[in-house]
């Protein structure tokens, strides 16, 4: 019995362990992960079916020997330790998880005002807002706009795009676009097409469709390379239409003003110059006049109804040029006015007064 006793002692701990390895892996096997495999299932809810058909052998399985399970019974089916590990090739990380406020526009409002409501830089609205990029009858009241909480551009993800192509794009470093939390771009950090990423600090950069110059209209070249107008205008410039019922203002968003008023109104030319386009615009303007002044400025005319002249005419200050009208991307009858000087845009109140 000593003898007995002193194994029983040198080895009590080693039967211990070894039972409470067994207790683990029975729990483990038969109890645990049938309960996860039916909670993964079945939305947190622990269902009692799935734990049965475990322990339960089916009615129409071979019930002579408790261990010959039916094929579709067997405990291995449901066991994740089956299910391959993730394919290094095929890693999708997290998706962004934005929370952007919305704003709709009511009477009055400018981009200014509703940008500084927020606390963003003007052009973070168009930087929120894609929709926006072209000339259109934007910020008319009830456009929904979507707010960014923080200045910068929101980037629809296409195919291709890598952090590297977007701080390139946008003269951003990755850091930054890394450092903004709900991007949730985590390592080897894979954008996502259908996605949207928050690029902080960056600014939508604006098409500007550049019209003919003087010499598709019969300018002459002078020695220095520049156009010799066919007349120059008087550097004063009028109002465009007999309306001051202003829709939109300038701003980076916005390269003109927007003048509501019924359809076939007259246009008048701001200035004299000679007409450079008169014709459709595919963006976005309609159909459009643009007058070059001969002196580095250019006034144009947009969304019009009806042309009164043709390219290469010279037009007088106050010459009527066309009707009002709601084509190309416009919601109502109205203008847009716009004054480029040496193909900069300028803000046409400067000029005329709003
Ligand atoms: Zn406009």
């Amino acid at each position: 019995m000593d003898k007995f006793g002193s194994i029983w002692r040198r080895w009590q701990g080693h039967f211990v362990i070894v039972g409470i390895a067994l207790l683990i892996l029975l729990v483990w096997r038969f109890g645990l992960r049938p309960s996860i495999v039916a909670v993964a299932e079945e939305g947190g809810v622990v269902g009692d079916t799935a734990v049965s058909t475990l322990t339960e052998p089916d009615a129409t399985a071979d019930t002579s020997d408790p261990l010959q399970f039916n094929g579709s019974d067997l405990p291995v089916v449901d066991d994740s330790s089956l299910v391959p590990a993730p394919n290094p090739l095929t890693f999708e990380g997290k998706t962004p998880e934005h929370d952007f406020v919305t704003h709709t526009v009511v009477r009055g409002e400018t981009p200014n005002g509703i940008a500084q409501q927020y606390g963003i830089e003007p052009e973070t609205i168009l930087g929120g807002n894609p929709q926006l990029s072209e000339e259109s009858s934007l910020l008319q009241v009830g456009t929904v706009l979507t707010i960014l909480p923080v200045n910068g551009v929101l980037h629809n993800v296409q195919p291709g795009d890598t952090l590297e192509s977007l701080s390139l794009q946008y003269g951003i470093p990755t850091e930054d676009i890394i450092a903004y939390g709900p991007n949730n771009l985590e390592f080897p950090y894979r954008l996502q097409p259908d996605t949207q990423i928050l690029v902080p600090g960056a600014v939508r950069e604006l098409f500007v469709w550049t019209p003919p110059d003087l010499s598709s209209v019969g300018g002459t070249s002078s020695e220095g390379g520049s156009v010799r107008p066919v007349i120059v205008g008087t550097g004063t410039f009028i109002y465009p239409v007999n309306s001051r019922n202003f829709t939109q203002y300038f701003w980076y968003g916005h390269p003109g003003i927007d003048i509501a008023l019924p359809e076939g109104s007259a246009v008048y030319a701001s200035d004299t110059g000679t007409v450079t386009f008169a014709g459709w615009n595919v963006y976005g303007y309609g159909n459009l006049i643009v007058i070059n002044h001969g002196n580095g400025y250019e006034t144009f005319y947009g969304h019009l109804s009806s042309f009164n002249v043709v390219p290469g005419q010279i037009v007088y200050q106050g010459n009527v040029i066309g009707g009002t009208g709601n084509t190309g991307n416009s919601s109502g009858p109205h203008i847009h006015f716009e004054i480029r000087i040496n193909n900069n845009r300028d803000n046409p109140c400067w000029y005329i007064g709003c």
